[in-house]
């Protein structure tokens, strides 16, 4: 590990002064602990903003839910609001990492986690996400668990969060902070897909902090769940998964909204799907019609051609789940 100095920050004010003078936020630590260790990441200045007052879970106004960015994985999936409100958030964050990092883990350090590309961990391989311009040994190397939406020649590196593909679905925004005040931006907007700067991985200026992450209101009943495919059943990242919800009213959806994770660069919402999807009575045809559209635009790599069959299936058979027809 390189020497690194710490400091903690009693306040927000406190906490973006040291952002703006380069320093790197710490929460968890989480990833960014494992990566220092592995020398991926070589920050001079840690800014341990844990001691911040962004634990709180509040249902907002107008019926959405606003999730501080410092409430630990663990208590978000077991936060009653989350739970009867949003269970595809629940059961992402439920379905992620171990329970002793969900513990640990924030819901902000989630959406921020680095990919999990072992080439991107291996110092010794090139790689311009690590070190911009060097190339790129996952396009021509073992690339089974890789991007098949979203990719560029510079980088085919997925997104690992689960949570963050619930969130791609139900169209949160994230809120942060920053030397200029506070700015919202569309979840969609968050997240960057690699193109040729891979290194740049969010929509953060410098110094910006997040505060929450918000779930505007949909109407009601609305049905919702995440099912994930991974090679083992725990403490594994996604091969496919799919967040669903749903509002019918009438025997009609009215209200559809639908992302894919393990498959993109960015947690990928599938509009497609949700296209098909509304103004259409449930029904299994609908659901694997729809489903079909899910992988739209893809291109897969040498070893991830699976992914293209296994992302319709995973979608239909949440539709399915979520949707309530055999
Ligand atoms: Fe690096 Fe991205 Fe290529 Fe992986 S896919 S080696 S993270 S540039």
């Amino acid at each position: 590990m390189h020497p690194f100095s710490y400091t903690r920050a009693s306040d927000t004010r406190e906490a973006l002064n040291a952002g703006r003078a380069g320093g790197r936020y710490l929460a968890g630590g989480t990833t960014l602990v494992d990566l220092m260790r592995e020398t991926v990441e070589r920050p001079e200045t840690l800014v341990d903003i844990s001691s911040l007052p962004l634990r709180e879970v509040t249902v907002t106004e107008r019926g959405g839910l606003r999730i501080g960015a410092l409430v630990s994985m663990a208590e978000a999936a077991a936060h009653p609001k989350v739970r009867t409100l949003f269970p595809v958030v629940s059961e992402a964050l439920e379905l992620s990492a171990s329970a002793q990092l969900r513990n640990m883990a924030t819901i902000g350090g989630n959406i921020m986690q680095r990919t999990r590309c072992t080439y991107f961990r291996d110092v010794t391989a090139d790689c311009n996400k690590r070190e911009p311009g060097s190339g790129c040994a996952a396009l021509h190397g073992y690339n089974r668990t890789h991007a098949i939406l979203g990719a560029s020649d510079s980088c085919v590196a997925t997104h690992p969060s689960d949570v963050a593909v619930a969130f791609a679905a139900l169209e949160a925004t994230v809120h942060l902070l920053g030397p200029h005040g506070e700015r919202p931006v569309p979840f969609a907007d968050f997240l960057l897909k690699p193109n040729d700067t891979p290194n740049r991985e969010q929509a953060l200026g410098r110094g910006e902090l997040i505060t929450a992450v918000e779930i505007p209101a949909l109407p009601r009943p609305l049905r919702s769940g995440y099912l994930k495919v991974r090679d083992r059943q725990s403490y594994e990242f996604a091969l496919t998964s799919a967040a669903v919800a749903l509002h019918v009213r009438g025997g009609v959806i009215r209200e559809a909204k639908v992302a894919a994770g393990g498959v993109g660069t960015v947690p990928w919402k599938l509009s497609a799907v949700e296209r098909a999807l509304l103004d259409e009575r449930p029904s299994a045809a609908l659901w694997k019609a729809a489903a079909a559209q899910a992988a739209h635009g893809a291109r897969p790599l040498e070893h991830n051609r699976f992914k293209v069959e296994l992302l319709k299936r995973t979608v239909e058979r949440e539709l399915r789940i979520v949707g309530g027809t055999k």
